[in-house]
């Protein structure tokens, strides 16, 4: 409410232009709303399959709470931040609410749970799960296991797709989800096999933990994040309505572009896309965020924030 209100500077003799026309302001905040709407339906989905099925997998239902609580209480908090700049001088008065919503939510990112010791949490219940899966398997399974994973990075890694800059392959949700699930099985898998090698070399367990704990927390981010964007479709899919289909694709290709590109590291080091991949998807995201603007009013609506607070907003601007 506050950016689209609040004017300042502007072409030499022209009237001043909303903050939200600035491309920089754009980028800070419309991904922020685009990750809102990621966990919220992750959640949603969490709180149905957790209360509609007494029979479900306990360790999974944990590991999936734990890893949600980690990313999206580290969201909010990074959020109310990101907004209180975003409101400049104005957001650091107490009538602008951000000092009580610091105070409310700073703490959830330790209380219930440490987020860095739940994402360990998350990150052993998958590797316990991956391990049941190569327990139950014999010598022609595994051996066909290992050639699908072989022949994956080879169709993934092939250089007309890792170079491929195109719209239309970059908004692809086979793009999209083929990413997100191989930064999830490289790095399960590496953790796997390192673990298991360092084990098999006399080091006791403990030890062995400790030695990948950062990778934990990796793998564990890559799982959770897999699980929201498969969410996001799956509540897009849902929609009956033509025009909310059309603005939620358009958020969940924001989130799930911004978050390859806040793991662009990752992905350049493992060959998955190219440079100017990368550069296209820097691109992109920005085209998104501009476009996504013209809707920010009825997007932030949605969450039905409470009057006196928005006019509150609007008072300072
Ligand atoms: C306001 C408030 C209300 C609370 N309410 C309750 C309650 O109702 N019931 C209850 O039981 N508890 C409650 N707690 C306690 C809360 O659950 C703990 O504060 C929380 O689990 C973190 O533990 P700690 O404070 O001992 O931090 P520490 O464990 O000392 O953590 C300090 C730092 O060390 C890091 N760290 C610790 N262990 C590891 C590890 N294994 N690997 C990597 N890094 C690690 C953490 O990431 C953190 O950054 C509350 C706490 C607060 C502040």
């Amino acid at each position: 409410y506050f950016a689209l209100n609040r004017k300042q500077f502007g072409p030499p003799g022209e009237p001043e232009q909303s903050i939200m026309d600035y491309p920089t302001h754009q980028k800070k905040l419309m991904p922020l709303i685009a990750n809102a709407y990621a966990y919220d339906f992750a959640h949603n989905h969490l709180l149905r399959e957790y209360t509609s099925d007494a029979n479900h997998d306990a360790q999974e239902m944990e590991a999936l709470a734990a890893g949600l609580k980690a990313l999206s209480t580290w969201n909010t908090t990074a959020t109310i931040q990101t907004c209180r700049e975003a409101c400049g001088g104005k957001g650091y008065l107490s009538e602008m609410y951000f000092d009580l919503l610091k105070a409310d939510s700073d703490i959830f990112t330790t209380f219930e749970g440490d987020n860095t010791v739940l994402l360990q949490l998350t990150a052993k219940s998958r590797l316990t799960y991956f391990r049941k899966q190569f327990g139950k398997m014999d010598w022609w399974d595994t051996l066909k296991y290992i050639s699908s994973i072989a022949s994956t990075n080879l169709s993934e890694l092939n250089p007309l797709i890792t170079r491929d800059t195109s719209e239309d392959h970059l908004l692809d949700d086979d793009f999209l989800l083929s990413a997100f699930s191989y930064r999830e099985e490289y790095s399960l898998r590496s953790l796997a096999m390192r673990l298991s090698k360092k084990i098999k070399n006399g080091m006791d367990s403990y030890e062995a933990f400790l030695q990948v704990q950062v990778h934990l927390i990796d793998m564990a981010s890559a799982y959770i994040d897999r699980i929201v964007l498969e969410r996001f479709i799956a509540t897009i899919d849902e929609q009956e309505n033509k025009s909310v289909k059309e603005i939620l694709t358009s958020l969940k290709n924001l989130y799930a572009l911004h978050r390859i590109e806040e793991n662009k590291g990752w992905y350049l080091e493992h060959d998955y896309i190219s440079g100017s991949k990368s550069l296209a998807i820097n691109k992109l995201v920005q085209k998104l965020c501009k476009e996504l603007k013209e809707e920010s009013q009825h997007l932030v609506d949605a969450f039905d924030i409470p009057k006196h607070m928005t006019e509150t907003a609007l008072k300072f601007y």
